[in-house]
């Protein structure tokens, strides 16, 4: 019985194909197509100007860039982080050698909650890992407070807060680094792509990442590091320049879904709609839904919209301490409150050519 078109959980954004062409021209002529041509190096200008930031440096997806930033600070020991985030998060410590101490959320954001940090600092502590889950920053205050007193790095997953601002500041000028996404299915793409931002007194404890990136090359005869393969591509960068130039529009059209939603379900008994605080310039990333106490259950709406080709997604389920692979050395430890809300969360269409008809009709589906 299905009444309308397919709605996915997101939709990318794309330039006209005729915008794409032309800016890609120059690449097509020049045959640089990857390691650093004059597309990435405008993309990566431009970024610094959109994010106000002092450094960008571009990579091939976002797991990359964050396993690459870690690998290049050369840690070993322990680092705090939450499960309640994209399994790439876990990974990157994870394949870096290092051992994931996983701390609840806070209830209001799900971003790590501050004062379980400061209790699970031991003396083989080095960083702090946490995600600006849905584009809501962290506490960044009081981590930056912790980690300056136990001389920690802080290193944000900030794959869903492209755009984001907090106290009028780019969200990428807070901790040590910061990643981004710029997959297809984000706020803000590249196809492939991410990011990582950091400021200008940081550029030499960086430099090792800037190397990692290309096989650990720092000349064509100099192999310094055990390298990888993690470089942007030049149509990817194209595809960014684009998307970049119309990026507040479509931030714009995500905030009239997003609002539409505001008003159809707040006040809904058994539903609570997470929302950044006042401090924040959001980017409506995602629209995150918790279920709890309502005449359905979280399964139940993913079902019915599924029925109606409205596919929501469970954004975090499971949270990353009870994935297979981890379960066993970590799925027991008790993180109430990302538990619940994994089990309660639904992450409802959003998009920027979501339309007020499509909001309109999930909330219908969601409320009958
Ligand atoms: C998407 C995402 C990633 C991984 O980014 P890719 O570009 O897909 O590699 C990492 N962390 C979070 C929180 C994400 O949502």
């Amino acid at each position: 019985m299905m009444s309308g078109k397919r709605v996915n959980v997101t939709r990318s954004s794309m330039p006209e194909l005729s915008e794409f062409i032309e800016e890609l021209k120059p690449v097509w002529d020049s045959r640089w197509l990857s390691n650093r041509g004059a597309a990435s190096l405008k993309f990566e200008e431009m970024l610094k100007q959109f994010l106000e930031v002092e450094q960008v440096y571009c990579f091939a997806n976002g797991h990359l860039a964050l396993e690459v930033a870690i690998n290049g600070l050369f840690l070993e020991g322990e680092v705090i982080t939450t499960p309640y985030t994209h399994v790439s998060t876990t990974h990157s410590i994870v394949r870096n050698g290092l051992t994931p101490v996983f701390v609840d959320v806070e209830e209001q954001t799900y971003t790590i909650n501050p004062d379980l940090i400061e209790k699970a600092i031991t003396e083989k502590t080095v960083a702090i890992v946490a995600t600006h889950v849905y584009g809501f920053p962290c506490d960044v205050d009081a981590i930056e407070e912790i980690a300056k007193r136990h001389g920690l790095y802080v290193i944000y997953d900030a794959a869903h807060a492209f755009g984001v601002k907090y106290k009028g500041i780019g969200i990428g000028n807070y901790g040590d680094l910061s990643m981004f996404s710029t997959h297809a299915t984000k706020v803000f793409h590249t196809i492939e792509g991410g990011l990582v931002t950091y400021k200008n007194k940081d550029d030499d404890k960086l430099s090792a990442m800037r190397k990692i990136v290309n096989f650990g090359f720092s000349s064509p005869e100099d192999i310094d590091y055990i390298g990888t393969n993690a470089r942007m591509n030049e149509f990817e960068a194209v595809m960014g320049i684009c998307n970049l130039r119309h990026i507040e529009e479509e931030i714009q059209k995500r905030r009239l879904a997003g609002e539409r939603y505001w008003e159809r379900l707040e006040g809904v008994p058994g539903i609570k709609l997470p929302k950044p605080g006042l401090d924040t310039v959001w980017n409506y990333a995602y629209f995150p839904v918790i279920f709890d106490g309502y005449k359905m259950n979280r399964d139940q709406v993913q079902a019915k919209l599924a029925k109606e080709d409205i596919y929501a997604r469970k954004y975090f389920y499971p949270i990353t301490n009870e994935a297979a692979c981890y379960a066993e050395k970590y799925g027991e430890i008790d993180m109430p409150v990302a538990k619940h809300a994994s089990e309660c969360v639904l992450t409802l269409p959003m998009y920027a050519d979501l339309t007020i008809g499509d909001v309109d009709r999930i909330c219908d589906i969601v409320l009958q």
